[in-house]
């Protein structure tokens, strides 16, 4: 019998506002524990919560990013649950009315078509503190500096099929959210978090089968190896003869695997029921509207627009407009450049490969936009060759120096006086005979010899298309001699 996965995400963002959700408490990752608290998201008897406004405006803003349809009034349930690193005993969230629903979000299908994938909700809720194992020492401590921080929970359909649809739709959504500026998305330091649930049924059949929810999930290649893993020892399961269990199971990143955390029985009645310290949630149109001019262009739009207005291809606007700041960096090298699909070229090939190597983001890149561009329109108004271009990349890189300086000091500058390289591309002929009269007869592949030769008298310098051009002329100038 064949399965078809059936999957949905639950992901957890967190909001960058500068304070909590319900008190005026620092949000700075990193200080010292237990310093960023107050009263209030200490859980202390008697306190009352206040809603922060802009936590409110993020949350808004990516629902509309999501196309989600905003709920006019919302509410603030208590999920009730005990654990040491809540002090209160529940947690602050949306249940039964949240802030949004009814969203979407497209990926790119297999066949290159897009597949629509539906968001559930958008809701509000607080995050919990951090606990802090010392086995060393057998105790454990807790860290409520997280404690309050403003979250969102984007819940999907389950739309998804594969793997690979899961991580697309995990990608997307995270560069969404760094598009409009709502969360650092930072997935170690697990400001973005995923949790995904999967189940199989018989193919064919509409009712859904019996899921595992997996947690854990801190990468997107975990999330894609894990839901792969999952989806395999589920048919195992089914193949077999027995029944999936509903469980929650977490990924174990070193042995590939996943392993049960806690079955049905475990799971907690949260006991839900709206926080009598809260008032509903009211967003007039004027908020949303306010919010709705705020957008920046979304990821879709500037892949259009990259491929408009840059000429590129479909993958290389898709490349270059997955993450804003590569974008960014590719608008500021390509704006005073003729030639914007060399441009492409170069950001796509030399600096991501060079940022790759190096393991470094792209903020963190030694050769900023502006320098990169300068470079590029060396190249383009041929006072450098690629050859030379690449080498004055790698000094730039290690260095920071202008391109101009550069070129300068290790007299880079393209050769392309014409007479000087005719000259040249006649000695270097004379000097082969065998080799011109094999080419004359037919033996083309070693045009490539002929230009070796040339650039290794230039040091690389030489301006290639008129040393194609020369050579040509050159190497089919005597007729064809038959070889004895
Ligand atoms: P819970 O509150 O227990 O996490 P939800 O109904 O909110 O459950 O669903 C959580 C996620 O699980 C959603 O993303 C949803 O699409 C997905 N989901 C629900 N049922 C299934 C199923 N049978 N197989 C796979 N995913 C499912
Ligand atoms: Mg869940
Ligand atoms: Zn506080």
């Amino acid at each position: 019998m064949q399965f078809e996965p059936v999957i949905g995400l639950e992901v957890h963002a967190q909001l960058k506002t500068k304070t909590k959700i319900f008190c005026g408490c620092s949000t700075k990752f990193g200080n010292p524990p237990n310093t960023n608290t107050c009263p209030v998201c200490t859980g202390m008897p008697g306190v009352l919560p206040v809603l922060n406004r802009q936590a409110v405006t993020f949350a808004i803003k990516a629902s509309l990013a999501t196309h989600c349809k905003i709920n006019k009034e919302s509410r603030f349930d208590r999920k009730n649950y005990f654990y040491p690193d809540l002090p209160k005993g529940y947690q602050i969230s949306q249940y039964a009315l949240p802030i949004a629903e009814h969203g979407f979000l497209e990926i790119d299908g297999a066949a290159s078509d897009t597949i629509k994938i539906g968001i559930t909700r958008i809701h509000m809720e607080e995050d919990a503190g951090k606990l802090i194992h010392d086995p060393a020492r057998a105790r454990s401590m807790v860290d409520l500096n997280r404690t309050g921080v403003p979250l969102i929970e984007i819940v999907s359909e389950p739309d998804l099929r594969t793997s690979d649809q899961a991580g697309a739709y995990l990608r997307k959504l995270h560069s969404i959210l760094k598009y409009i500026d709502v969360c650092d998305c930072n997935m170690e330091k697990g400001n973005f978090r995923c949790d995904a649930n999967i189940s199989l049924r018989p193919l064919g059949q509409k009712e859904f089968g019996t899921r595992a929810e997996l947690k854990n999930l801190n990468s997107f290649k975990h999330v894609e190896k894990a839901i792969s893993y999952e989806i395999e020892r589920q048919t195992y399961v089914l193949e077999e003869g027995h029944n999936v269990i509903q469980e929650t199971r977490l990924w174990d990143p070193v042995k590939n695997k996943t392993f049960s955390m806690r079955g049905k029985e475990e799971a907690h009645d949260y006991r839900y029921f709206p926080d009598p310290d809260l008032v509903p949630l009211i967003v007039d149109d004027q908020w949303i509207l306010s919010i709705e001019k705020q957008l920046p262009e979304l990821p879709d739009e500037k892949h259009s627009r990259f491929m408009k207005d840059y000429n590129l291809s479909d993958y290389d606007a898709k490349v270059l407009t997955a993450s804003i700041e590569l974008a960014d960096f590719f608008e500021a090298v390509a704006g005073p450049l003729k030639d914007k699909k060399q441009a492409a070229n170069w950001v796509m090939t030399t600096l991501l490969g060079m940022l790759n190597s190096k393991g470094i983001t792209i903020l963190e890149s030694p050769v900023t936009a502006i320098a990169f561009s300068k470079l590029l329109a060396l190249l383009e108004k041929e006072k450098i060759n690629a050859g030379a271009a690449k080498t004055i990349f790698d000094e730039m890189v290690d260095t920071k120096k202008d391109p101009k300086i550069i070129v300068k000091e290790k007299n880079l500058e393209q050769v392309s006086d014409l007479s000087a390289l005719e000259t040249m591309v006649k000695t270097i002929i004379n000097e082969n005979p065998e080799e011109a009269l094999a080419y004359r007869n037919g033996k083309t592949r070693l045009f490539s010899f002929f230009m070796g030769q040339i650039m290794k008298k230039t040091r690389g310098k030489a301006d290639p298309k008129i040393v194609t051009q020369l050579l040509k002329s050159n190497l089919s100038t005597e007729p064809s001699i038959e070889k004895k």
